[in-house]
């Protein structure tokens, strides 16, 4: 019996992959904005990937204390904005 891709209706032959154009962001007010913040941006200024917000919040984890004052501890940069939405958002 001659060994044949296609199998009780499936076809299981390699599928070719293609690259659609996605879906592009509902043009809403505040996609305006945001488009239009990220367009206006200095190469060198920090901000948010997920909202285009330039408020950061900086954080320390794992810090000690020496000599009577908190040092060290892993340093990161977070969105406030979306901080304030209960996500959080490391920037740098
Ligand atoms: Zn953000």
């Amino acid at each position: 019996m001659a060994v044949t891709s296609v199998c009780q209706g499936y076809d299981l032959r390699p599928m070719k992959l293609t690259v659609i154009q996605g879906t592009p962001a509902p043009d809403t007010p505040v996609e305006r904005v945001r488009k239009r913040l990220r367009a206006h941006k200095p190469p060198e200024m920090l901000q948010c990937l997920r909202c285009a917000g330039r408020e950061v919040i900086e954080t320390r984890t794992g810090m000690v204390i020496k000599n009577g004052r908190p040092q060290g501890g892993m340093r990161v940069f977070l969105c406030a904005t979306c901080h304030r939405n209960g996500e959080r958002v490391v920037i740098a």
